[in-house]
């Protein structure tokens, strides 16, 4: 049993509500794997008290945080400085205290990158569908513009969100961006062309696995990936579906380790044991 003192460093999970938080058996398992005096904790925070949990990890003496649903996008105005990962993707997974100001990063935006390279999946020159339009759709578009993607759709089931959304980009220059209600027309012409399509709403998470974005598998390209941005289950409802049609399909966990290995690397200056991580997953 390891000993907490006063000198034990703090970071924490910030969500609402976090009973499906892998993150803190992950960077727990780490921190012990290489004797490093931290421990991660569950932070579950209300909508209306985010303001008061930034300050709150200030006053407390935290060293950083993770943010999670709800709060990546709407923790940002409450932040000192924001990352230029933070930026590109206009959302925030990690928060880093650095001489008592909260700094804001997305390793999101990182960790999804490098799951789709260690799963061999190219973006330049790829077509790509995005299913929903919050937090991790930020990263991923950001991951997609940054790497040369040809194109990428924003389909999610508010159409003024998914064009809000596409908007935020648009300004890059790098790739055409669109968004559309998920029940409009175009989203049949966008499902047919893609190369990549990937789930980030939570529909498939557990305990409503059963649920899946709208995709119209009349029309998909027999050569495109399937990534899913769920990690429980392993294999959602979209991947069971793909793989039944031979699609190749990626879920969450690369992306789950990936972004929590360069949080880790954030917090403690070292390199995240990431088969520890995996295990601990
Ligand atoms: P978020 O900011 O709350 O956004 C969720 C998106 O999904 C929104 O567009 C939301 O639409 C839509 N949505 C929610 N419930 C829906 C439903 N029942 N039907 C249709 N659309 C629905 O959440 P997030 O941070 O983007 O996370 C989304 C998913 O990605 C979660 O499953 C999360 O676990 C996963 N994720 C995984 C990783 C990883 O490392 N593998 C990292 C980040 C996120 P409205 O705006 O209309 O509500």
């Amino acid at each position: 049993m390891r000993s907490i003192t006063g000198k034990t460093k703090k970071v924490g999970i910030i969500g609402w509500p976090l009973g499906h938080a892998a993150s803190p058996r992950i960077h727990n398992a780490a921190f012990a794997a290489l004797g490093l005096d931290f421990i991660y904790l569950y932070l579950p925070v209300a909508p209306e008290n985010i303001a008061g949990a930034v300050a709150g990890l200030k006053t407390l003496g935290f060293d950083g945080a993770n943010v999670t649903i709800p709060h990546k996008v709407a923790i940002m105005p409450f932040l000192d400085e924001l990352d230029e990962s933070a930026k590109l993707a206009g959302a925030v997974n990690t928060i880093v205290i650095k001489n008592g100001n909260s700094v804001g990063y997305n390793t999101d935006f990182s960790g999804f990158i490098q799951s789709l390279r260690l799963a061999k999946v190219d973006i330049a020159g790829k077509k790509t569908v995005i299913f929903g339009a919050g937090g991790a759709c930020r990263a991923v578009a950001a991951a997609f513009v940054r790497h040369g993607a040809d194109a990428v759709a924003i389909l999610a089931r508010d159409s003024s969100k998914a064009a809000a959304t596409a908007g935020l980009f648009s300004s890059f220059g790098f790739a055409p961006l669109s968004g559309y209600g998920w029940d409009e027309a175009a989203c049949l012409d966008v499902s047919a062309q893609a190369d990549i399509l990937v789930n980030s709403t939570p529909l498939g998470m557990s305990p409503n696995c059963d649920a899946m974005p709208p995709v119209r598998w009349d029309v998909i390209n027999p050569a495109a990936v399937f990534v899913d941005l769920i990690y429980n289950p392993r294999v959602t409802m979209l991947l069971k579906e793909a793989m039944a049609r031979g699609h190749k399909t990626i879920n969450g966990e690369g992306m789950l380790i990936e972004q929590a290995a360069a949080a880790f690397m954030l917090w403690t200056g070292q390199e995240a044991p990431r088969e520890v991580m995996y295990r601990a997953f």
